[in-house]
């Protein structure tokens, strides 16, 4: 055994195996991977109740590190933006968004991607390479620890947990790096780690539809899907992948997918553009899409002002129009979010982030509706949202 392995790369049962390479028992394996995951610890000599012989060889023969911050920028409201080198000369966005009663960290999968999503901005980058699942967990390692530094908690199972959440919704499609993000899912859900439940933990795809079969099987998470257009021409044109899995495809997926999900629902994110799918008949059809098929799909839908770049030659749909076709979507019986833009000031809003607030207006008229869609989708569902000026 000559080569340092960066530990963050080993899922439980890697880290077992490479425990007994170095001739030591299962069980220092769950000590050593509660070190690294639950608090946070990258120094060997810090892990007291390791044998000092099994610190000595890890010193030699192992490292924990995680992509190294080139930038850590916190916006007004709280939301924070690390850039990562990971190394080539590409770097990887992660964002944290804190909310009232949660704190969601949106992770990348890829430096830059290959589907070309019209509308996104890392997609004109084009692709430069899948992240190891160390730099994928590490994401996660990086800022729950940083989290609790800034604030002064301790780390360890009993200081409190500042990532509640985790959205695979940063850079890249997780489900064409399919292995490595698999792995950093199952470090994110073991009790030994992070022991965050599957409800929520979000992967999100632009509809790779045979890995989203493969993904139920191996790691079933809550699923987003990007659709972001009512019919095939226009989603030919806005997310290529279309041409391969179309929506007829996709849909079918999706039902597959909830037989093992852990929602029962699937969140189709869309992109509000101006003039391009934002209009009445849309909605219309989307309704019809998803709920007129051979077989209604449970969903609900996360509208995305979008966030214009230059090159795209597209406009965000304004807050009437988007509200107008939530509306509709609502009238429908479809539980329909807004959201909320974040982090404007530091460029993290990048339209593939979640975060949303509560809408104080209207509420008693909307309530009755509200009551229906938490029956339906469950109590924490149905959250009106508005977006801010
Ligand atoms: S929206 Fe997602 S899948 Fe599409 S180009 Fe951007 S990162 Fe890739």
């Amino acid at each position: 055994m000559t080569e340092i392995t960066n530990l963050l790369d080993l899922d439980p049962a890697q880290l077992i195996a490479y425990c007994g390479e170095l001739g030591e028992k299962p069980f220092r394996a769950k000590q050593l991977q509660r070190w690294i995951h639950q608090f946070g610890a990258s120094d060997f000599d810090s892990m007291t109740d390791l044998a000092k012989s099994l610190r000595d060889k890890l010193k030699t023969h192992a490292r924990i590190s995680a992509p190294a911050v080139i930038s850590d920028h916190t916006s007004s409201d709280g939301t924070r933006k690390w850039l990562l080198d990971v190394g080539q000369g590409n770097a990887v966005e992660t964002v944290f968004i804190p909310e009232e009663n949660r704190g969601t960290l949106c992770i990348s999968t890829q430096a830059g991607c290959a589907v070309n999503c019209r509308f996104c901005s890392t997609g004109k980058q084009g692709f430069n390479r899948n992240l190891s699942v160390g730099e994928i967990i590490g994401q996660l390692w990086m800022a729950e620890f940083e989290l609790r530094r800034t604030k002064g908690i301790e780390p360890g199972p009993k200081g409190e947990r500042q990532i509640t959440n985790v959205v695979m919704m940063g850079m890249g499609e997780p489900l064409l790096n399919f292995e490595p993000t698999v792995t950093a899912l199952k470090l994110m859900l073991d009790d030994n780690a992070y022991g965050l439940s599957r409800r929520r933990v979000t992967v999100s795809t632009s509809g790779v539809v045979p890995m989203m079969d493969k993904l139920s099987q191996e790691c079933p998470v809550a699923l987003a899907v990007s659709v972001h257009a009512s019919n095939d021409a226009l989603r030919d044109g806005l997310v290529p992948l279309n041409k391969k899995y179309p929506l007829s495809e996709l849909m079918a997926a999706c039902r597959r997918y909830l037989e093992f999900a852990p929602r029962d629902f699937v969140t189709f994110e869309y992109c509000m553009l101006d003039g391009v799918n934002d209009t009445d008949e849309h909605a219309r059809q989307l309704i019809d899409l998803v709920l007129h098929g051979p077989e209604p799909v449970p969903c609900k839908f996360n509208l995305i002002p979008f966030n214009p770049f230059p090159e795209s030659g597209l406009k965000r749909s304004n807050n009437a129009r988007i509200k107008a076709f939530a509306q509709i979507l609502m009238d429908a019986g479809i539980v329909t979010t807004i959201r909320k833009t974040r982090g404007d000031d530091i460029d993290a809003a990048c339209g593939q982030l979640a975060g949303e607030v509560q809408d104080r207006t209207r509420v008693q008229e909307r309530m009755q509706k509200m009551a229906e869609y938490q029956k339906k989708f469950g109590e924490n569902f149905g959250r009106i949202v508005e977006v801010p000026r």
